[in-house]
């Protein structure tokens, strides 16, 4: 099927797609790698009157580290994610989790900011950004503002994420000794969306857990915090016998349903074997 016609527009500084976006409301919609609504418009799921193509707008590029602060911009592809040295030294739960995503046609076009804004509940960057504990940089008619991931992603690709607003950057703490971060995910086919993912980021003092961020995906509306499960490895040596309690206590944290792909039921068996997968090489002290 073939899009509904539509307008285009590409800006080249942030103001003027602001005001292209204030001018049609509604009607108009921003595009980045097109990965998700290319298939949304193919699909006449959606028909805005105009696209304003947010591809050259040079400040919303960029990877930068400073004051031990990892900023990506919102037009970073994933493949320049995979390739970057920075997001490998200072990301590497970015770095880990970028080759699930989808394929490399996909990771060629796709972008940070698309999949933040996008916020599909089983894609793996918004998981990870809220396993950082990071911020949403977003700016609109009403000026720039930071939202911290726990209070962006609100719903079923819904989020915090305000008219004519556009993301600009996501900003989290680089990689520091005292943190360990794992990821896994387990999907059908290698690229196909996962039917569940684990984002889990610990920081270890004295040799024990002090702080747990386990962050699941695609069980749920949006990425999961899973605080029961963590308070289980709190102190702890991340033993069998922890990392179990953890595993368990998924059933008060998580609340999946069914999907395409499997059962709320599966999900849920899914999600505490791969508690037990990352736990288990993080305990090895893999990043
Ligand atoms: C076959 C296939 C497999 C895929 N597999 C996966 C997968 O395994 N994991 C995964 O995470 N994703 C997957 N995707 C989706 C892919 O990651 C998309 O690229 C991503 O969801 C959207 O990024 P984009 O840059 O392409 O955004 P676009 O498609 O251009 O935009 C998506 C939405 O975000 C909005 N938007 C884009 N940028 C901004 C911005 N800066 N500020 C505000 N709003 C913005 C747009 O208006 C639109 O509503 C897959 C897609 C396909 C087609």
């Amino acid at each position: 099927m073939k899009p509904p016609p539509f307008a285009y527009a590409k800006p080249s500084d942030l103001a003027e797609a602001l005001r292209l976006k204030a001018d049609h409301g509604d009607a108009g919609t921003f595009i980045a790698g097109g990965q998700s609504l290319m298939a949304t418009l193919n699909m006449r799921l959606s028909a805005p009157d105009i696209l304003i193509d947010v591809g050259a707008i040079g400040e919303l590029a960029g990877i930068e580290i400073s004051g031990g602060r990892v900023r990506i911009g919102a037009l970073t592809r994933y493949r320049e994610l995979e390739d970057s040295e920075l997001i490998a030294s200072h990301a590497p739960l970015i770095a880990r989790a970028i080759a699930q995503v989808g394929h490399p046609a996909i990771r060629n076009r796709g972008t940070i900011g698309g999949s933040i804004a996008f916020a599909d509940p089983a894609a793996e960057l918004p998981a990870c950004i809220l396993a950082l504990d990071g911020e949403v940089e977003i700016a609109g008619p009403d000026g720039r503002r930071k939202v911290a991931a726990g209070d962006f992603f609100k719903g079923l690709y819904d989020t915090d994420l305000g008219p004519g607003e556009v993301i600009t950057a996501v900003e989290f703490a680089g990689d520091s000794p005292e943190w360990r971060t794992g990821f896994d995910e387990l999907a059908r086919r290698q690229g196909d969306y996962a039917m569940a993912g684990l984002a889990a980021r610990l920081r270890i003092d004295g040799g024990k857990v002090a702080e747990a961020r386990l962050v699941y995906f695609a069980v749920g509306a949006t990425p999961v915090l899973a605080p029961l499960a963590g308070a289980k490895l709190a102190g702890s040596t991340l033993g069998n016998e922890a990392i179990e309690a953890a595993a368990a206590a998924l059933d008060g944290d998580l609340d999946p349903f069914d999907d395409l792909h499997c059962s709320a039921a599966m999900k849920l068996h899914l999600a505490r074997e791969l508690t037990r997968r990352v736990l288990t090489e993080m305990a090895g002290g893999a990043a």
